[in-house]
């Protein structure tokens, strides 16, 4: 489809899992350029890199270096869409869970996974809409969040804390930016093949029973969140704002 066509894409945690997935997508739904960003740039499961992928689909790609958790990292990441002029839509993705997460997590991880879960959600989304704001853009901001952020498990107090804050932190954005035709929304993706699944002791564990609980029978697709993300970001989704869309093959809609 063609539903991201002219639109610059910028997002966070793209080296791996669903934000590599929801770049390559953004360049297979027409993107004019798409700005990856992560922490580090190694692709963490093989694979290819977001960026080898979408050169490979002749997009605009960059990659910038950012620890979303410090505001000056997004800043500098919004200021490297400039040169296509400027965000359309931002897509902060980047999120931690906690190895040892649950009742007895740590003050440590549990101030970690704060700082990259929501002040790093917070200073992308205020980065972004400020050059939306600049530009006079009706930009479109997309929040990784959860099921885990609409149902609250007890392996992972931290990290559903967290993910509920996203929620909520779209609803109030929605708010305060709905005036300058600014949308914001969240994502809620439901148990996805990704890294991060694999390697949370606590998630590994209960994914089968997910699985089995799920109408759909099994995990989802890093693309799939990639193609939920594509109609937030695009005018598809025009009069959406606020919402927290479920992509959890039913496990938590039925
Ligand atoms: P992942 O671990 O495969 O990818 C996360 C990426 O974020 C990694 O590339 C990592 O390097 C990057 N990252 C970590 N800390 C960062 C920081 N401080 N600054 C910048 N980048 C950083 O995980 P994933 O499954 O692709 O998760 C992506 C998002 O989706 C997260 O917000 C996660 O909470 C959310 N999510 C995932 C699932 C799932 O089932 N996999 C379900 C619900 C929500």
């Amino acid at each position: 489809s063609n539903v991201l066509e002219g639109k610059v894409v910028v997002v966070t945690g793209a080296a791996s899992g669903i934000g590599r997935a929801v770049a390559i997508s953004a360049a297979q739904h027409g993107a004019k350029a798409v700005i990856v960003s992560d922490i580090g740039d190694a692709p963490r499961e093989g694979g290819t890199k977001a960026t080898t992928e979408i050169e490979s689909l002749g997009v605009p790609v960059r990659f910038v270096r950012a620890d979303v958790s410090r505001r000056q990292d997004n800043d500098a990441l919004i200021e490297a869409a400039a040169e296509f002029g400027g965000v359309d839509v931002m897509v902060c993705n980047a999120g931690i869970t906690a190895k040892a997460d649950g009742f007895d997590v740590t003050e440590e991880d549990f101030h970690r996974l704060m700082s990259v879960n929501l002040d790093g959600t917070l200073f992308g989304a205020q980065a972004a809409a400020r050059q939306m704001k600049a530009n006079g853009k009706a930009g479109s901001i997309v929040l990784m969040a959860s099921m885990g952020g609409i149902v609250g498990a007890g392996m992972t107090v931290a990290y559903s804390t967290s993910k509920g804050g996203v929620v909520l932190m779209a609803k109030a954005m929605a708010d305060a930016l709905g005036p300058d035709g600014i949308r914001v929304n969240a994502v809620c993706p439901g148990t996805i093949d990704t890294h991060l699944l694999r390697t949370n002791p606590g998630i590994a564990a209960a994914t089968e029973g997910f699985r089995q609980r799920t109408p759909l029978r099994r995990l989802g697709k890093p693309s799939e969140i990639g193609d939920a993300v594509a109609w937030l970001g695009s005018d598809m989704s025009s009069y959406v704002t606020g919402i927290s869309l479920l992509v959890d093959g039913g496990l938590l809609s039925v």
